[in-house]
């Protein structure tokens, strides 16, 4: 392959392909096989000593792994990628590679409600402790910085509420007290923003999500520059986490079309969010692309667009009624896909957390979170407002 034009997202996105087999094939073959037969006893042994690149065993690598891992550091602008089985294999092994016993963690208080779990509860059996950080407070941030402190991890926007955090200071933030500054990008994909930007050192995904965006797979990826991939990707090989080749060819499928579903999403879910925010039965809106957002300026500097999820909070206390009227959206606790989805946070995906700890991140029995689909827009705003 000739890479000499490979200059734009969508492009990157379609063009970088592992190279084409005897078969002349135009798009990529799936190659569903465990394991890679050598020449000769002596390349065996070279590849086993790592003096030679090479496929050996799929938990290793695979050609379709590695296609799918050189399109996500090259959308988001990094150097390298580890994809992984699931996000939470990605969120878990970019802590537990890159932290030992001792080390501590500083996270923020709204994130994915099993992240949250991973540092709550099975972090600290292995001596990494952690410090929570409130997302609208990062003027606080660095006073729960301590002499052991290695990472800061964050989601931006948040889930549900859909809070954002300025990249450039919280690089500014890692670099000064030398932390290792960690972001799930998963929300906004790299289409609608590129930690990497502004300095930020590793970015995990769930590549379930918009990655996909089919709701058909899971996996996950971790990008960051060669030295922190290497260090992981030694911890994982032996361990196991690996994406299955399968799933490996339908994320890198996906991708080829990431720009376009992102770009509709984030337009049918401003044309929500603005229907929302004039309805007498809603209360408030949270859209980082509406003027309301307390952090429109930073949505509008930071991010492509608003991205496809869609929260609001009701007047009355009758989500579940609402939910239930609904025709066309699918009720479930995913988002990022095709299909418009609508989930009641506080008894559903953030279940787990106390009534404390849900108003510590704004999520009342009153919110609902809608993720804005690829159907018609008139189809969208028609079935919310039937429900409402
Ligand atoms: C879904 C999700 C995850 C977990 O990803 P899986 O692929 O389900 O393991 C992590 N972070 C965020 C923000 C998510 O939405």
């Amino acid at each position: 392959m000739k890479h000499s034009n490979l200059n734009k997202f969508e492009t990157k996105a379609i063009r970088l392909q592992m190279s084409r087999t005897q078969q002349a094939e135009h798009s990529a073959p799936l190659f569903l096989t465990s394991s890679f037969v050598f020449d000769d006893a002596q390349q065996g042994e070279a590849l086993f000593a790592e003096q030679l690149d090479g496929n050996i065993y799929s938990r290793f690598t695979n050609p379709n792994v590695d296609e799918f891992e050189r399109k996500m550091a090259a959308l988001e602008g990094m150097e390298d990628c580890l994809a992984t089985s699931s996000g939470m294999s990605a969120i878990f092994f970019s802590m537990i590679a890159l932290l030992k016993q001792g080390d501590h963690l500083l996270i923020s208080r709204s994130v994915f409600g099993n992240t949250y779990k991973i540092v709550n509860e099975i972090l600290p059996r292995y001596g990494i402790e952690a410090s929570f950080i409130d997302v609208d407070k990062p003027q606080h941030w660095s006073s729960a910085i301590q002499s052991n402190s290695k990472m800061i991890f964050v989601e931006t926007p948040t889930n549900p509420t859909l809070q954002l955090v300025d990249l450039q200071r919280l690089a500014k933030l890692g670099k000064e007290h030398n932390l290792l500054t960690n972001v799930d990008n998963c929300m906004a994909t790299p289409y609608l923003q590129q930690p990497a930007e502004y300095g930020i050192d590793i970015v995990t995904h769930s590549a379930t999500k918009f990655i996909d965006g089919q709701g058909r797979v899971l996996g996950g990826a971790i990008i960051a520059n060669n030295k922190i991939i290497d260090s992981i990707r030694k911890f994982s090989r032996s361990t196991g986490p690996c994406l299955s080749p399968f799933n490996a060819w339908i994320l890198s499928k996906s991708l080829e079309t990431l720009a376009l579903r992102m770009q509709r999403h984030c337009d049918n879910a401003l044309l929500v969010a603005k229907y929302l925010e004039k309805h007498p039965k809603v209360n408030l809106v949270y859209y980082p692309q509406l003027a309301s957002h307390p952090q429109y300026e930073l949505a509008q500097w930071q991010m492509r667009a608003g991205g496809g999820l869609v929260t609001f909070e009701l007047i009355d206390d009758n989500a579940h009624t609402l939910l239930n009227q609904l025709q066309l959206f699918s009720l479930s606790g995913n988002l990022g896909d095709t299909r418009s989805i609508a989930t009641h946070p506080a008894t559903t995906t953030h279940s787990k957390l106390s009534i404390q700890e849900q108003q510590l991140v704004g999520i009342t029995p009153k919110l609902i979170r809608l993720s804005i689909g690829l159907e018609h827009i008139d189809d969208i705003l028609a079935d919310l407002d039937q429900a409402l």
